[in-house]
């Protein structure tokens, strides 16, 4: 009998589904913690900050998305919001920052001039910051109203939820 013609044990089998279903449930409870845990990084370059005070403001509530605490040590927080423009001088920094951080983690590109250079088509702005960093989500507008980015907070929520969130990584 060679190795190809030997049977599928059905205890084999039944293990592996078992384990299957623990890993997709255990995706599902990590995203549905994660998406309601978010520690966000303001990286606060310019104007757009006087919204993103404004969002962080009582009447927005962003603690009922679990995103209201900001942290300002990278290594404490999950989420890097980029608000406002970055030169190609801040460009180094903002690299470091994104890479202190530990995994997971997202970025939300806050406002036109992070997500596209907005209005500043010279040498010195770096023209979307997608240019440096991987980025999750690009909030429009200069400036963006707050609802604008509490939409993107719940776009990102959706897609931490529809994400792989690896906490088994081998059958036991
Ligand atoms: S998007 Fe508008 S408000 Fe925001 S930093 Fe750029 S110029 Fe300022």
């Amino acid at each position: 009998m060679n190795a190809k013609s030997i049977p599928i044990v059905p205890a084999a089998r039944g293990k592996s589904a078992a384990f299957e279903y623990l890993t997709t449930k255990k995706d599902e409870l990590a995203g549905w913690a994660r998406k309601f845990s978010l520690f966000p990084y303001p990286f606060v370059t310019a104007c757009c900050a006087m919204e993103f005070m404004a969002v962080s403001g009582t009447p927005y509530d962003t603690d009922r998305f679990g995103a209201a605490l900001p942290r300002f040590s990278p290594r404490q927080a999950d989420l890097l919001m980029v608000v406002g423009t970055v030169t190609h001088k801040q460009a180094p920094v903002l690299l470091k920052v994104y890479e202190q951080m530990c995994e997971p983690k997202w970025v939300m590109a806050f406002g036109v001039c992070a997500s596209s250079g907005g209005f500043y088509q010279n040498y010195a702005a770096v023209a979307g910051i997608d240019k440096i960093i991987p980025v999750d989500v690009f909030i429009p507008g200069c400036p963006p109203r707050p609802e604008m980015v509490i939409d993107g907070i719940m776009q990102l929520q959706d897609k931490i939820a529809r994400g792989r969130h690896p906490i088994i990584t081998r059958e036991f």
